[in-house]
This record gives structure tokens, C-alpha cells and sequence, in this order.
């Protein structure tokens, strides 16, 4: 899948994000020291937490004269007699219920982002149905991910997306909120008249193995190392849309925001439903269409989490 399959030449989805990847020209290098939990955020190692309170606490004795040290000493002394057996009760009230609090801890968050495609003034492609009706491609990515999420809700999937109104992201910002979320998967939601039936995009990163915990990762390039997950999510959406009728295209292409994610991430492009004669069945803008692609991506996510969850 590392290369488009016949028919399908690698592009930039929607043709809108080369644009968009040119003006983000800088190179962002982010820490990323807990692979573990694929987040870009900076782990602060807990001695390091300790010394940095420590740095704000100023030593007692520049606070306060030798003598008021003293004198409030002796009320610290005084406040601690009596404060103290009440705190060490509630401490072993909790050191018994320790077991019990360990015993009950739920199971890793499984955390889907959605990544609904343009939004403010980057409308997208103009989306029109058999009855003439012109929808903006923003608007369709938007009530996707709506309906889509509420489907996940109901599974229990947590949902993170990356704007829930008709506004601009970056897509820095994008991926940014990916990788903060720490997602177990991200689709980046779009929508065309071109081609038929669903487009799977992962990136066109070549794929790199897992540097050192320590080391830095280019922010442009941050799915490189996911990009074998990347294709393993793609393969279960192929599979459930394949199941509920609807035929796939898989490709890569350079997708601005998912090149920077560090999670299994993949483009869903809804193109048209078409029957034998190459005549439109369906077109992305309808609501019918859209419900049955949303149910079978919420049945994929499903079986993604149920993979993630295998020991
Ligand atoms: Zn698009």
C-alpha cells in the first residue's frame, strides 16, 4: 500500500493541502519521550517535578526573623498535634482501600480523534447530489464527524475532534491536538465527486522504526513511525466497509497534518456511490449515505479497540 494502487495516482487530497503544507514551511522538533502513550507532550520525570516546587519554596528562614521563626514554629507545632492524628487515620483508611482501588482501575482510555477536513474560509470541494443540491465539503466533514462521534459515544469510544463548528485549523494544529489527545486512531474526514465508494489515504512517509525513547522526532515527519499501524487501521476500515457494501480505494499521499501525527492515522474520502452503469446512486451530500459510512466506521473502531485491547 505504499504506493497507489492502478487508477489512483498519489495526490494531495481535495488538491487544498499542498497549499496548506507549503505555508507551514518551519520545522517543528518535539520532544517525544514517552512512546508508550505516542504523545508529543514533554514528560517532566518526577524528581525533576520535585526540585522545580522546591525551586518556588523560598528556605524559611529568609521568610521570617530568627524570632518570628520561632514563634511560628510553635504554631506549626501546635496546628500539627492537633491535625495530625485525624490526617494518619485517613491515611490507613486509604492504605486499606488500596487494593481495592487497583482492583477496579479501568482498562487503558482508548481515545479516537476525528479530524473534520477544512472548515472556515477553506470551504473545500463543492459536493452536489442527484437532485442538483450543492453541499461544501467542510460542511459535509463537520456533520460526518457529528455523526460519527455520537456513534462512538454510544460504544463508549472517547472522541477528541479537531473542530466541532465551521472553523480554520492549521493542520500544525491538527496534529496537535492528535497527539495530545494520545489517540489510539485518527481519521482526517473529507469528501469528492471524483472515483467511487470510499478512498483510504495513509501517509506517504516512508516507514522508520522507533528511534531511542529519548530521541527528538521531526515534526514533519512524526508518522513515519506509524505509519505500518496507519496501514493496519486502514485494513480494518477496508474490511468493515467492504462489508456493508461500500467499495475501497486504499493510496497514500502527503496529508499535511497527518504526516505530523504520531498515532495510526488515515484520510477517509467519500466519493460517490455508483451502480454498474457508472451512474451516481448516492452522492456524498446525502444524509442516507453518509449514516451507512459512519456505521461502518464506528463497527470498524470498534474492532480496532477490541485489537488494541488484545494482551
Ligand atoms: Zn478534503
Amino acid at each position: 500500500m505504499k504506493t497507489a494502487p492502478q487508477g489512483l495516482k498519489p495526490r494531495s487530497c481535495c488538491g487544498t493541502h499542498g497549499t496548506l503544507r507549503q505555508a507551514q514551511g518551519r520545522l517543528k522538533v518535539v520532544p517525544f519521550q514517552n512512546r508508550k502513550t505516542h504523545g508529543m507532550v514533554k514528560i517532566v520525570p518526577f524528581q525533576n517535578r520535585e526540585t522545580h516546587g522546591m525551586a518556588n519554596v523560598m528556605p524559611f528562614q529568609n521568610l521570617l526573623s530568627q524570632r518570628a521563626a520561632s514563634a511560628g514554629l510553635r504554631r506549626i507545632s501546635r496546628i500539627a498535634a492537633a491535625v495530625l492524628p485525624a490526617a494518619l487515620g485517613l491515611l490507613a483508611l486509604l492504605q486499606s482501600h488500596l487494593p481495592l482501588m487497583a482492583q477496579s482501575q479501568a482498562p487503558e482510555r482508548f481515545v479516537v480523534v476525528l479530524d473534520a477536513g477544512h472548515g472556515g474560509d477553506d470551504p473545500g470541494g463543492r459536493l452536489e447530489d442527484k437532485s442538483g443540491k450543492v453541499t461544501e465539503e467542510k460542511s459535509f466533514a463537520l456533520a460526518l464527524s457529528e455523526r460519527l462521534r455520537s456513534l462512538l459515544a454510544a460504544r463508549g469510544i472517547a472522541v477528541v475532534t479537531t473542530r466541532a463548528a465551521d472553523i480554520a485549523v492549521s493542520p500544525d494544529r491538527r496534529a496537535e491536538i492528535a497527539n495530545q489527545a494520545k489517540a489510539q486512531a485518527c481519521l482526517s474526514l473529507h469528501a469528492t465527486m471524483s472515483g467511487t465508494g470510499v478512498h483510504l489515504y495513509t501517509s506517504s512517509l516512508a516507514p522508520a522504526a522507533a528511534g531511542s525513547a529519548s530521541s527528538p522526532i521531526p515534526w514533519k515527519t512524526a508518522q513515519a513511525q506509524w505509519v505500518a499501524q496507519s496501514l493496519s487501521l486502514a485494513g480494518a476500515l477496508n474490511n468493515a466497509l467492504v462489508h456493508a457494501g461500500i467499495p475501497v480505494i486504499t493510496g497514500s499521499t502527503s496529508l499535511s497534518a497527518i504526516d505530523s501525527m504520531g498515532c495510526p492515522a488515515v484520510a477517509v474520502e467519500l466519493a460517490p456511490l455508483n451502480d454498474a452503469g457508472g451512474g451516481q446512486v448516492n452522492g456524498p451530500a446525502d444524509p442516507g449515505y453518509q449514516a451507512h459510512l459512519a456505521e461502518a466506521l464506528a463497527a470498524a473502531l470498534v474492532e480496532w479497540r477490541a485489537e488494541a485491547r488484545k494482551p
